[in-house]
């Protein structure tokens, strides 16, 4: 925590700001360790405070180490006024990414004489890249989100509904640990695969479909991300083409995943394949994106991203095919960049499955 403190004030110089108060929850848990759902942490110059309230008096002394904490019985705006942490004339930034606008005004009313200023990306571009001790909590949900990938596989049979599906996969990751799902679970049969974000429907699962599953779970805050298409009974014979088109252009991408690379050209190498094999009007959606206390964070790795990949980014690589009326075929896993190469997390098979 004390280098992200480090980092942070660093960056005030040319952010032309004296302070910075971190309000939204997931970055509020990265600088501070507190995981609670209300709470706002001040960074000025010299001093580090948290903000939160009474349901909070035990979370935050255990979470929160080298802070001062203030609980509050009124507004946290207000407790920043009754203690005096910030001054007339002090720039403040706030991320103008997540502040929402009626919290802006309530902090201006209650502040007038302090200098509020919106800044985009302040925290992200300190937690793009991980630690060792975030990289231990991201295997931990990658490592659930497998073996619930594993366990389901025999579930997946013609008559049961998607939905009951999501609702396995939801259970099994709690019990193997997870704090709970990363995000709505995806559970496409079908033409329905045919939507990269088909959520869970009350459909049943037919013979002879393809099913693309996408989730992730939560562990100690941090996310994993899994997508696995597979089919159940012999699907038709274009499916197995569209699988293979689909996998090479992700092995391609992650043979290419190393640092330095632009995140634009990782997603050509990816796009470039499906487009010689003449599906790239079906392939709709960025590469990946970045991952860790949020499940989708920088870097993007899409054709319109100014990012250059890092060591220490954990980021996921999932081409996919849609072909309206038909269905389609997704695979991701997450990987670190490493220097000279990248890291694979999962370990589910990305053979194609006829089950
Ligand atoms: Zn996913
Ligand atoms: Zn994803």
């Amino acid at each position: 925590m004390t280098a992200r403190l480090h980092h942070l004030r660093s960056s005030y110089h040319s952010l032309g700001i004296d302070a910075f108060l971190v309000s939204f929850p997931p970055h509020v848990r990265y600088m501070t360790g507190f995981s609670g759902s209300n709470g706002i942490a001040l960074v000025t110059e010299s001093s580090q405070s948290l903000i939160t309230d009474g349901r909070y008096v035990e979370q935050s002394r255990k979470e929160v180490k080298g802070w001062k904490i203030f609980i509050t019985q009124e507004s946290l705006y207000e407790e920043l006024r009754l203690n005096r942490l910030l001054h007339p004339g002090m720039r403040v930034g706030i991320d103008g990414n997540t502040f929402v606008l009626s919290q802006f005004r309530q902090l201006k009313k209650t502040l007038p004489k302090v200098k509020f200023l919106p800044r985009v990306d302040v925290i992200e571009k300190i937690a793009v890249v991980k630690d060792e001790e975030e990289i231990r909590k991201i295997r931990k949900a990658v490592a659930i989100t497998d073996k619930v990938f594993g366990e389901i596989l025999p579930l997946l049979k013609p008559g049961i509904a998607e939905s009951d599906i999501a609702a396995e996969i939801s259970f099994r990751q709690r019990t193997h640990g997870a704090d709970g799902d990363a995000f709505e679970t995806i559970v496409a049969s079908g033409e329905r695969g045919a939507m990269p974000h088909g959520q869970a429907s009350a459909k049943k699962i037919r013979n002879h479909e393809l099913v693309t599953l996408d989730f992730g779970s939560v562990a100690e805050g941090y996310h994993s991300d899994l997508t696995r298409t597979v089919a159940v009974g012999k699907p038709p014979a274009e499916a197995k083409k569209i699988y293979t088109v689909v996998l090479d252009a992700q092995c391609r991408a992650i043979d290419a995943a190393v640092s330095g690379i632009k995140a634009k050209d990782l997603d050509g190498v990816a796009r470039d394949h499906i487009k010689a094999s003449g599906y790239d009007k079906f392939f709709r959606h960025s590469l990946g994106h970045g991952l860790g206390l949020q499940i989708h964070e920088p870097p993007r790795i899409s054709f319109l991203s100014k990012a250059v990949l890092a060591s220490g980014n954990v980021v996921t690589i999932e081409p996919g095919i849609y072909l309206p009326g038909f269905g389609g075929v997704r695979i991701e896993d997450d990987v670190i960049i490493r220097d000279d190469h990248c890291e694979v997390l999962n370990r589910s098979t990305k053979k194609f499955i006829t089950l």
